[in-house]
């Protein structure tokens, strides 16, 4: 599927380089970045390169590119003990209306959090 983006979209901005990001890896259909807020050191966010709300309104191409990013990230930072994370809709938490997925590590010392 062409790629969407919509105005007012902080993550649609970040793709496009409207708004400064820490990149750790880029394909033709996503983009992935360190959290502005991370819950350990090295959590990041991988995002669709086109605009989704929730997870199943995105075309399964960019859907299927994400988990080998996830893995990638994981591997690059050595982990051993991590969650994946992805939130579809307010009561769920979700903050940011662009679909989004979380690699957030867990050291040892982060029991508690997150
Ligand atoms: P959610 O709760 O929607 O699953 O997670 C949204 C995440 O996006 C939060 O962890 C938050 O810290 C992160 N975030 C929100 N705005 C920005 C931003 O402008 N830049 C970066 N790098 N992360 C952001
Ligand atoms: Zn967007």
């Amino acid at each position: 599927a062409a790629a969407s983006f919509v105005e007012n979209c902080i993550f649609c901005k970040i793709v496009k380089g409207g708004i400064p990001s820490y990149k750790l890896l880029e394909t033709t259909l996503s983009y992935s970045f360190l959290d502005i807020g991370p819950l350990a050191k090295g959590h990041a966010l991988i995002i669709p390169k086109s605009h989704a709300e929730k997870m199943h309104e995105l075309a399964d191409e960019y859907l299927a590119d994400v988990m080998p990013i996830a893995k990638k990230i994981a591997k690059a930072q050595g982990l051993e003990n991590y969650n994946i994370l992805q939130n579809n809709g307010t009561i769920a938490h979700q903050q940011v209306n662009h679909v989004h997925f979380h690699v957030i590590p867990k050291p040892n010392d982060s029991e508690g959090l997150g």
